[in-house]
């Protein structure tokens, strides 16, 4: 079913530019001029969403907003802004009129569209069931529940301490900072109580430090009293059902760090073995014994690699596990890595075919297994956030619940690391405290933006610090969002999936073809590019593919230009699916595609390609008047530097073997001449 939108704006080049961005994804827009009208129009038909400009026929836009809350408090806003407004009207327009996006003008159609799409698929709180206690809710509890009482006993033996030295200065700030960090997690687990009694004791700190209050044995009595309400709270927030908590913080670490990879390798090892691997390439592998229970296993993880012991089966077994694990859904471009006998390396088109991206010859020494794990996740892009945060168990938290969605996070507890370690980790996403010892979060981030690598990144404040000024400071500084502590973990992983999404689906929009999910042209070239140097840097070969599907317009005109269509979708999912993630692949143009081999030269990619030609032949496709159809393709195959050194040189000759191909009668991959 359509979406349905609300336009409602007084500018005819802006409406025509909204009208066509989303009529033209499918949305169905209804437009007003007038704010009234639009209004009156609610009681018949409630939209999915309302887009509103700054100026109407009748009344300006925010007070339009204002006058819309009125009526209606739920249904999402998106704000056309004709110029950069204040942060104070835009944390108006967020916070208490419930806009969930404000835009500027001129707009950046493509962003736009992704902006829109996002709100759309983004639900609201409501919607988001923020009280269901997940599996990891609550072992992120549990974990809470067995660091507590020791968090307590450290507060009351400082406190207790400082009844009697009530001068003690460093007694203050360590209070304070434990009782902030308190606030923080308690609150996220989910213990209410325990976060606001925290944040009374961290209000008192503050007052002492802001002069309001002297310290003196008085204010450490009421700490004292305080800490006591701490422990009441404790008693009461816990229910009497939560597991018991787990021994050693170690193991705990290891089955719940995010930032670990999800490796499966099969084959027969022992559980020694296995473990050891995983230690040292910190990668929680999953492990199997049997081609079937692996496909299950995969099924049940998001994999970030797998790795087959081919010495434990048929190498025809090993391949259709392969060819099998690349079938499910996710996994099209899964880096893949086979442990061999001799006999992969005489049927290595078949390896390439079904993905390999290497080849490990048995017995694999401990420490190639490991640089080959590594090797493989590098292939695979999950997203990566990065946060930074003194708070190691707060930080633990997030990185239970984002890692728990596939993303691969990183925490730094200590700041002055942050610029550093973004360097090495490059993540996708930051999330930054405020407050931290020795600087600030606001400085972490300005010093970030100073650099141009990172002025695209999107930054999120996550802060126990909730005023005004704290949210002004964190978008001066170049936030692009802030989330106040306590965090819902639910909004949180919300929060940052929009940012993402938002990310990902500007780059894909610019650099992906829609119809085959391949590289288009240009984005091609530009990766073509980095492989080309690479190859020449490192003397090393790869080879390149131009392909061309025979007779297509004859596929057009007798079956259907939506027959045509499903073609070429279904002949881009097969070489997404076929070949290895390092290849790459992209739409040419029309029903031309083209592919690139890394480090492989020509007659290892003919067989390959002929086998994907072999799949194509046997695969039905239906006409529009469910006719049934087969296809073919043919290919000219070069390789570097054997048949010329610069790209635009293997193009023209890539190009000139598939004209053979087409001439000596098509169906076919041409490699020489
Ligand atoms: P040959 O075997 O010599 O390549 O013959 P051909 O018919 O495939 O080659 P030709 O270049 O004459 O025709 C290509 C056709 O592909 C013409 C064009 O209408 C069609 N085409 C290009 N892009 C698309 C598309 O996105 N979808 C569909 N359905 N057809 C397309
Ligand atoms: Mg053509
Ligand atoms: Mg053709």
């Amino acid at each position: 079913m359509a979406t349905s939108i609300l336009l409602v704006d007084n500018d005819q080049q802006l409406t025509a530019l909204v009208k066509s961005l989303l009529g033209g994804r499918g949305h169905e827009v209804t437009h007003f001029e007038s704010g009234k009208e639009a209004i009156d129009s609610l009681s018949k038909k409630k939209p999915d969403l309302i887009v509103v400009s700054e100026q109407l026929a009748d009344i300006d836009g925010v007070g339009w907003i204002i006058k819309l809350r009125q009526v209606n408090r739920d249904t999402k806003v998106v704000f056309i802004s004709s110029k950069w407004r204040d942060t104070d009207l835009y944390q108006q327009l967020t916070k208490d009129f419930g806009v969930s996006l404000v835009v500027h003008r001129p707009l950046k159609p493509l962003l736009f569209g992704a902006q829109i799409d996002g709100e759309l698929k983004a639900k609201t709180a409501s919607e988001l069931n923020e009280g269901s206690d997940t599996e990891t809710f609550l072992q992120l509890k549990t974990r809470f529940a067995s660091i507590l009482p020791g968090r307590l006993k450290n507060m009351e033996e400082i406190v207790e301490h400082s009844i009697d030295n009530p001068e003690d200065r460093e007694a203050l700030k360590e209070v304070r900072r434990l009782s902030h960090n308190l606030k923080g997690t308690a609150s996220s687990c989910g213990f209410h109580h325990l976060g606001e009694t925290a944040a009374q004791i961290e209000q008192t700190m503050d007052d002492v430090i802001d002069g309001k209050k002297t310290l003196d044995k008085n204010t450490w009595d009421t700490i004292h009293r305080l800490v006591g309400v701490l422990r009441e709270n404790a008693k009461q927030d816990f229910p009497h059902d939560l597991p018991p908590a787990p021994e050693a913080r170690g193991d705990w670490l290891s089955e719940n760090d995010s930032s670990m990879a999800n490796v499966l390798l099969v084959g027969k090892y022992s559980e020694g073995e296995t473990k050891k691997f995983a230690q040292k390439a910190i990668v929680r592998l999953i492990f199997s014994q049997d081609p079937k229970d692996a496909i299950e296993k995969a099924k049940a993880t998001t994999l970030d690699a797998a790795i087959i012991d081919m010495s434990d089966m048929t190498t025809d077994t090993s391949l259709e596990l392969a060819l099998k694990l690349r079938s499910l859904p996710g996994c099209e471009t899964l880096p893949l890595a086979f442990i061999h006998t001799d006999e992969i390396v005489a049927r290595r088109t078949e390896g390439m075919h079904a993905g390999a991206s290497l080849y490990l010859k048995k017995p694999v020494k401990d420490q190639d297994m490991v640089q080959a794990i590594e090797y493989l996740i590098a292939l695979r892009g999950r997203p990566r956030i990065l946060i930074v945060d003194d708070d190691e168990d707060f930080t633990r938290i997030i990185e239970s619940a984002l890692g728990k969605e596939s993303m691969l996070v990183k925490s730094v507890n200590e700041p002055d690391k942050a610029l550093s370690i973004l360097e090495d980790f490059s993540p996708d996403l930051l999330l930054l405290d405020v407050m931290m010892p020795n600087t600030s979060g606001y400085d972490v981030c300005r010093k970030i933006r100073a650099q141009a690598r990172w002025q695209d990144l999107p930054i999120v404040f996550l802060t126990a610090q909730s005023g005004l000024d704290s949210r002004l400071a964190a978008f001066d500084a170049g936030a692009d969002d802030y989330l106040p502590k306590p965090v819902a973990t639910v909004e949180l992983l919300a929060r940052v999936r929009v940012r993402l999404d938002r990310m990902r689906l500007m780059k894909e929009r610019a650099d992906r073809d829609i119809l085959t999910g391949l590289l288009l042209r240009r984005a091609f070239v530009e990766s073509l590019s980095a492989l080309h140097a690479e190859a020449e840097r490192h003397k090393l070969e790869f080879s390149l593919c131009l392909i061309d599907v025979d007779h297509f317009k004859k596929v057009n005109d007798t079956y259907g230009h939506m027959a045509g269509d499903r073609v070429l979708s279904h002949f881009g999912q097969l070489i997404r699916r076929r070949f290895r993630v390092e290849d790459l692949r992209g739409r040419w143009g029309g029903e031309e595609f083209i592919m690139a081999f890394r480090h492989e030269g020509k007659e290892t990619m003919k067989g390959a390609l002929n086998r994907v030609l072999d799949e194509l032949v046997t695969i039905s496709f239906t006409g529009d008047h469910n006719e049934e159809f087969f296809v073919s393709f043919s290919g000219g195959l070069v390789s570097f530097p054997q048949d010329g050194e610069e790209i635009e040189k293997l193009i023209k000759k890539a190009d000139e073997r598939l004209y053979i191909a087409k001439e000596q009668g098509r169906r076919r991959i041409i490699s020489e001449g």
